[in-house]
């Protein structure tokens, strides 16, 4: 007996996750080490290489044979030379990481965006399984996006679609990491929130997040839960913007359905409400009525299961 099964690998600023998965997307075994980027770009891909090989071995034990493996880089890939071109998070520049681990593999192995393959991973397993046209959000430090046209990845001319983070919502807005004001991500963005809270309470408020040395979104969100005035603003003004984004992606893409993945998609109603209020009332009524906006099913499993899915899309 020899059944196929694929690899993904979700490659992190933090942590390296990755999985051994059937063809229908079952996962069979879960591997997690930490990345250690400050180790430089060879400890990191040798540390991957070593967690391929150990799912290998374990397919093969069990009389399967791995068809290939898909990671999902936190940056910018060159799909057709197998390099990552940048990765700010890990200070990547020009790294072969597909060529290095296919010599010492010998396994295809294909590269992608890591908002991309979340996106792939919802669609496949997750909240938008059944979907033939999605967008996937996630909250996080900044927002990625990815997006699925006709059931398929689109990531554009040069593998730059779905940057939703960085269309502009207000020209004069806050300074953005891209260099201009007011991107998306600068208003609405975890680090967005902790700014806004930060920017308040030096004007004065009073609130309860002022007990907390580190603040985090996830504060934010728990204050706002409690009823906390300053935090349930917050939450609320971040929803509001993303509302306004949304409602340009839906009316360029008339997506069936929208995924919201990251930290702030964990606040639920509070969170999910407001936004899909502001989306539906900053897009046409045709294509606002019809789209459905959900929390995502699969947390951090979205990477590695997206990841994994690329090798089928390709073969
Ligand atoms: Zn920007």
């Amino acid at each position: 007996m020899n059944n196929e099964c694929v690899i993904g690998i979700d490659l992190g600023g933090t942590n390296i996750k990755g999985a051994l998965l059937d063809l229908n997307g079952e996962i069979i075994e879960k591997k997690e080490t930490p990345t250690l980027s400050d180790a430089g770009p060879e400890a990191v891909v040798n540390r991957i290489g070593g967690m391929i090989t150990e799912l290998e071995d374990l397919a093969r034990r069990t009389g399967n044979r791995v068809a290939g493996v898909g990671i999902g880089v936190p940056g910018q890939p060159e799909r057709e030379k197998g390099e990552v071109i940048f990765a700010p998070n890990l200070y990547w520049r020009n790294v072969p990481l597909a060529k290095y681990l296919y010599r010492n593999t010998g396994l295809p192995i294909f590269l992608e965006n890591d908002a991309n393959v979340a996106a792939l991973g919802e669609h496949w397993r997750g909240a938008g399984r059944g979907s033939v046209n999605m967008v996937m959000v996630t909250i996080g430090t900044g927002i990625g996006s990815g997006i699925i046209l006709n059931g398929q990845l689109y990531t554009g001319a040069s593998g730059a679609a779905g940057e939703l983070g960085h269309v502009v919502i207000e020209s004069d807005g806050p300074q953005c990491s891209c260099g201009r004001r007011g991107c998306l991500e600068t208003l609405t963005s975890a680090t967005a929130m902790v700014r806004m809270a930060r920017e308040a309470m030096d004007s004065g408020i009073k609130t309860v997040l002022s007990k907390e040395e580190n603040l985090e979104a996830k504060d934010i969100i728990m204050a706002a839960r409690d009823g906390d005035r300053l935090a349930l603003e917050i939450a609320e003004k971040s929803a509001y913007y993303l509302g306004i984004g949304l409602g340009n992606i839906i009316n360029i893409l008339n997506p069936d359905t929208i995924v919201i993945g990251g930290g702030v998609s964990g606040a639920g109603h509070l969170f999910l409400d407001p936004l899909c209020r502001a989306a539906r009332d900053n897009c046409l009524e045709t294509a606002g009525s019809i789209v459905r906006i959900a929390a995502a099913q699969l947390g951090n499993d979205a990477g590695f299961v997206g990841a994994a899915k690329l090798v089928l899309e390709v073969n």
